[in-house]
């Protein structure tokens, strides 16, 4: 039985594209600033974003952490979202490591932040009660707001909003090729109005390891250092960086085929008796639905699920989260399909 596993783009493996270039980069220390290969990605990431310069980093964890700890000092405070990645599933990294006060607001369902609550929320700064507002983050596209993509015309107009109040503006683009590639718009318009942006290799990209950064030459420069105290600094990371280069050439069209599948199985949840799906703007490589029978919920449905090779992520008590990838065919996806309809019967 093959398994079709959906929990996550994250569970991908290295193409064999892939797996020739880690065994034949030239590597260097990446600390001495003496690895070509990382040197490569660096550059090549910063290009395709549109910006003076990449770090390459160990995960997208690491990427949001040292992007805020190179622009936010202690008691500063950043803008974001209660659903943001940056809120929810980094340990609170900010505060923890950084002394940065997050300041939240609730995304709408399309992963924005509404722009007059976000003027609302701006600290007078010459009142010694409050923190400092320092930087405004957003996510694109948005995992838990459905995968849906941030259009090029909110981010002009938050960038506009940012600029005005003289604040930074971070992109947490784990998934930002996907967003580019579902609105057929390139990256580097996605990211114009940003001063940091972070993307993933790990997920769509199938890279195994790895994030890149980037921002002005001076933001880098600062991330580089904020990377090192973290404990990023690696030595012959080319091996790795390799993988993200053939990510960058070879793996981003293709996010276009995980969003057909994606779309084709919301289409076929959408039918089923008992399962609603939840609507997006746009889109991409995620899929949430909600299982509304009284007899079953999330738990007891993925777990029947996966008795018949069919992986996907419970995230609520009735929610369940289901995200196409590289090794996830059409085929696969019908298959999925008709082993939730006999569950369902
Ligand atoms: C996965 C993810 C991250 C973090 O990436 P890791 O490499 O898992 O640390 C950050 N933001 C978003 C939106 C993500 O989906």
């Amino acid at each position: 039985m093959t398994i079709v596993d959906l929990r996550s783009d994250t569970i991908t493996h290295p193409t064999p594209a892939m797996r020739r270039a880690m065994a034949e980069a030239e590597v260097g220390d990446d600390v001495f600033g003496e690895d070509p290969t990382v040197r490569r990605l660096e550059e090549m990431a910063a290009e395709r974003l549109g910006k003076e310069a990449g770090l390459f980093v160990a995960s997208g964890t690491m990427g949001n952490l040292v992007s805020l700890l190179a622009q936010c000092g202690r008691g500063d405070e950043v803008i974001v979202g209660d659903q943001a990645h940056t809120y929810m599933y980094e340990q609170g990294g900010m505060a923890a490591l950084g002394g940065i006060h997050p300041r939240v607001l609730k995304n709408r369902p399309d992963g924005t932040l509404d722009l007059d609550e976000i003027v609302a929320a701006i600290r007078d700064p010459n009142n010694p009660h409050f923190p400092r507002t320092r930087l405004i983050t957003v996510e694109n596209t948005h995992n838990r707001c459905g995968g849906t993509a941030l259009t090029v015309a909110y981010m002009q107009a938050l960038g506009a909003l940012a600029r005005e109040h003289g604040l930074l503006l971070h992109v947490d683009g784990a998934r930002i090729f996907n967003a580019a590639v579902a609105l057929g718009v390139t990256e580097r318009a996605l990211v114009a109005d940003a001063d940091s942006v972070t993307f993933c290799l790990s997920k769509g990209l199938a890279a195994p390891v790895g994030s890149v950064v980037c921002g002005s030459r001076a933001f880098i420069a600062e991330a580089r250092r904020a990377r090192k105290v973290v404990g990023g600094g690696m030595r012959q990371a080319g091996v790795i960086a390799a993988a993200g280069i053939v990510a960058l050439e070879q793996m981003v069209e293709r996010l276009a085929d995980d969003h057909a599948n994606a779309r084709a199985l919301a289409a076929g949840l959408a039918e089923l008796k008992g399962i609603q799906v939840e609507a997006v703007p746009v889109r991409t490589n995620i899929v949430y639905f909600n299982i509304v029978r009284p007899d079953m919920n999330a738990t007891q449905l993925t777990a029947r699920l996966a008795e018949q090779g069919v992986r996907m992520l419970p995230v609520g008590p009735r929610r369940i989260r289901a995200v196409t990838n590289y090794h996830v065919t059409a085929e696969q996806i019908t298959r999925a399909l008709a082993v939730l309809r006999a569950i369902l019967a």
